[in-house]
């Protein structure tokens, strides 16, 4: 079967959707392959409906800083549905919710156990805040010599700012322990903490842009692509249905926008130093654990951060009726509990009940939420893997040693994905779906459409949602 399209989009992720999108503004044919079914669309950004509540199987925070995001969302006619969420984070610690507002040092002093370590991490924080790059992370690599822990000894910080502040932080980043993680985890997550402009959500939960985006475009569902191949002229793309039945198409250009371990096995034609790169990366495990309530919570917090020093295995939970009473059925509340990566790897076949006692155990070792166990009328166990990119030291100084220029090179197969280039965010994603299709109009001649451009000046306070943007 030869599918009509100029161009063939892999995976239908938030990355691949927005480069879709973004070619087809352009008047392109845009066929997307997508392994999965129309409910999962989205991949790591997909939602799912179980009793009425909406639960975000992967990225759920999604900050008015994201202006990519926001641009696509903006120029799909999503914009009237977003919901301003006036959700702040927070530390637990012995049982008590320190709060960490945006924009509030403050609040960022009061996390800290002594004066002289916050201000050795504060005077680490201005020189690293310029070289956050959610676009591409190789700017990171003069400061990726060394891990969290590692960064806590050498700073000679004292066991309460790696376990009640960084790891915290860090953990929430990326679900993995501070030994494992490049230094750079906690400050992007301090950063957004002092420099972010507040969330925003969706009533259907962030699976909702996805969804929505991917009825605009033309996408095969159960299509898995077992083979890419670039020849002088053309580009040909070999897929599976759930049948079994082999499918193969040419098109002009093809944009891979799965995770690297999926890219690597269906795209052959990598330089042996790219391949190589891509196929050590390491991913966390996440399980998380939904507790639908039958009211919400007296905890009015959005995020909350755990230490390990409280409860080993448990790293953060997240109360989505905080983000917007809309996000749930009328008077309910949900609670998502995040496991450590460590811990998910470990017990990834774990039955759900085993997992949720587990989860509950961690609860109530940590005092927090408050009252949650007597409100459960329901829970839903959700196990995503690959996950987050766990960016290990030395990482992002790999990207820099010219990975991430080669990744860029004019072809006829261009990437898109957030794990690429920089850290694990829908951000990320779709700015790199956005670039792989100004790449891919490029290649075929096409002239860049001004939508493009306006990715660059988007301005929450005149997106057309009609609601204030609290601040
Ligand atoms: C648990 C979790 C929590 C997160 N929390 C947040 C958050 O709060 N905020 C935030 O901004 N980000 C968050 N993220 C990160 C964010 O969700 C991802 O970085 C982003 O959604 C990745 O988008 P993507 O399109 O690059 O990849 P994906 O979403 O993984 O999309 C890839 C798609 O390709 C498909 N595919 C793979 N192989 C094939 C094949 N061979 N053929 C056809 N299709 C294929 C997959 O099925 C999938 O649909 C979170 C991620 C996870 C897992």
């Amino acid at each position: 079967m030869v599918a009509e399209g100029r161009v063939i989009v892999v995976g239908a992720g938030i990355a691949g959707l927005t480069a879709a999108f973004r070619l087809q503004q352009l008047g392109c044919s845009v066929l997307v392959l997508e392994r999965s079914a129309p409910q999962d669309v989205g991949g790591r950004m997909a939602s799912v409906a179980v009793n009425g509540y909406h639960i975000d199987r992967g990225a759920t925070l999604l900050s008015y800083k994201n202006k990519y995001l926001l641009s696509l969302i903006e120029d799909a006619g999503l914009a009237r549905d977003i919901i301003p969420s006036p959700g702040e984070s927070a530390l637990v610690r012995n049982g008590r919710v320190v709060q960490l507002r945006t924009g509030s040092l403050r609040d960022v002093r009061g996390s800290f156990p002594t004066i002289r370590d916050f201000a050795r991490v504060m005077a680490d924080f201005r020189r690293i805040r310029p070289l956050i790059n959610s676009r591409d992370m190789s700017t990171m690599a003069v400061w990726d010599n060394e891990s969290v822990s590692g960064y806590a000894a050498r700073r000679r910080l004292s066991s309460g700012t790696l376990d009640y502040f960084l790891d915290p932080l860090g953990v929430t980043h990326n679900l993995a322990d501070p030994e494992q993680t490049s230094v750079a985890s906690p400050f992007i997550a301090l950063n957004r903490i002092l420099h972010g402009h507040g969330f925003f959500t969706f009533q259907q939960g962030a699976g909702f842009v996805a969804d929505a985006i991917s009825r605009q475009l033309k996408v095969e569902y159960h299509a898995e692509v077992t083979e890419v191949e670039e020849h002088k002229h053309d580009v040909t793309v070999t897929w599976a249905t759930a049948g079994g039945e082999e499918h193969l198409a040419q098109c002009e250009v093809c944009v891979i926008a799965t995770p690297p371990p999926a890219m690597t096995r269906l795209y052959g034609q990598l330089s042996p130093e790219v391949g190589d790169y891509l196929r050590q990366l390491e991913y966390a495990h996440a399980i998380h654990v939904n507790f639908c309530l039958d009211e919400p919570t007296r905890e009015k917090q959005l995020v909350l951060h755990y230490s390990r020093a409280e409860d080993p295995d448990l790293g953060v939970t997240f109360l989505p009726h905080n983000a917007a009473a809309q996000r749930v059925p009328a008077g309910k509340g949900l609670a998502t509990t995040y496991l450590r990566s460590r811990w998910c790897r470990s017990h990834w076949d774990l039955a759900d009940e085993a997992i949720v006692d587990r989860a509950l155990r961690g609860l109530s070792r940590v005092g927090a939420p408050g009252g949650l166990e007597r409100r459960i009328n329901g829970t839903y166990v959700c196990r995503v893997a690959p996950a987050t990119i766990i960016r290990r030291p030395g990482d992002y100084r790999a990207l820099a040693g010219g990975v991430s220029k080669e990744l860029e090179r004019p072809t006829r197969v261009l990437f898109a994905g957030s794990d690429y280039l920089a850290d694990s965010s829908t951000n990320s994603a779709s700015y790199s779906g956005q670039k792989a299709a100004e790449r891919a109009a490029r290649y075929l001649g096409l002239r860049s459409a001004p939508a493009f451009a306006r990715a660059h000046r988007v301005d929450p306070d005149t997106l057309d949602h009609g609601a204030k943007i609290r601040r």
